[in-house]
């Protein structure tokens, strides 16, 4: 699960003494991460100041202290890692990165996409500037202020006799199914949302809409929210553009199945063999 960790403060003013060991998620201009093969396992640069100085950074953010320590989040144009470290993704690294370490990097990707496509203001285009005691940016000329942005997306499993619906897009690896989801459009709740995606994509009506968790998803900024739901009507048809192919499943016979680090993946494990809560 990616997630924050709960011992993980944020904050936005960096320490005013820079003697204490400071990490580093540090993302090069394809957000991979900065990271080396230690005896304890992977790890990312630790040290009090920027620790390459023959290797410029082109922004970098405070973001709060984990397990009491200062983390900073930075991004290089060098597309070339230091000597001795390596880039990887995200999605490579989960299950191998230490979990806690994997949570701040997630928010640490988000923030740094945020600060770099909001570099100029989208109402009057004059540059913006950081702004020191929240985190957001802000036009000098026009006083317009941003924030960084979620994107909800609503996910929901639908069940029927016993079998879970499972769907393919065209944007998944081969023979992977997964359960349907969405962008929440403006305007939308969360509920209309669900319905109208559940409609559009498989042509079905669902019932009984109960919330299940929520998850970041840094890629680049979503916020995924999972329901549970029943099956009320209809005849399941994947619409051939946003879906190849829909289908129910059951529990022995499923396909290929979304990644262990996706909300997905843990809404089928909860059909499969329910969460205790
Ligand atoms: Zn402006």
């Amino acid at each position: 699960m990616l997630m924050l960790p709960d011992d993980f403060q944020p904050a936005i003013v960096p320490p005013a003494d820079s003697e204490q060991p400071a990490r580093w998620w540090v993302f090069s201009a394809n957000g991979e991460l900065l990271v080396r093969s230690a005896e304890t396992g992977l790890e990312l640069p630790l040290a009090s100041v920027w620790p390459f100085a023959k290797w410029p950074t082109v922004r970098r953010l405070y973001l709060g202290t984990l397990h009491g320590q200062h983390c900073y989040a930075a991004e290089t144009e060098q597309p070339q890692p230091p000597p001795g470290w390596r880039f990887e993704g995200l999605r490579a690294l989960w299950s191998r990165l230490d979990e806690a370490v994997l949570g701040v990097a997630g928010q640490a990707l988000q923030l740094l996409e945020w600060d770099r496509t909001h570099q100029f203001c989208g109402r009057c285009g004059a540059p913006t500037e950081r702004r020191g005691e929240e985190r957001a940016r802000r036009c000098p000329a026009c006083e317009l202020i941003v924030y960084p942005r979620l994107s909800p997306v609503i996910m929901v499993r639908v069940v029927h006799d016993g079998r879970i619906l499972l769907a393919r897009a065209p944007r998944f690896a081969p023979g992977v199914y997964s359960v349907l989801a969405g962008f929440v459009e403006a305007g939308e709740t969360l509920e209309q949302a669900l319905h109208r995606e559940v409609a559009e994509e498989v042509g079905i009506q669902v019932r009984n809409l109960r919330y299940f968790a929520s998850q970041s998803w840094p890629f680049p900024h979503s916020l995924m929210v999972a329901f549970t739901a029943d099956y009320a009507g209809g005849e399941v048809q994947a619409d051939g553009q946003e879906l190849l192919d829909a289908g129910w499943f059951a529990p022995d016979e499923l396909p290929g199945l979304p990644s262990p680090m996706s909300m997905a993946w843990r809404l089928i494990q909860d059909f499969i063999a329910p969460e205790t809560k």
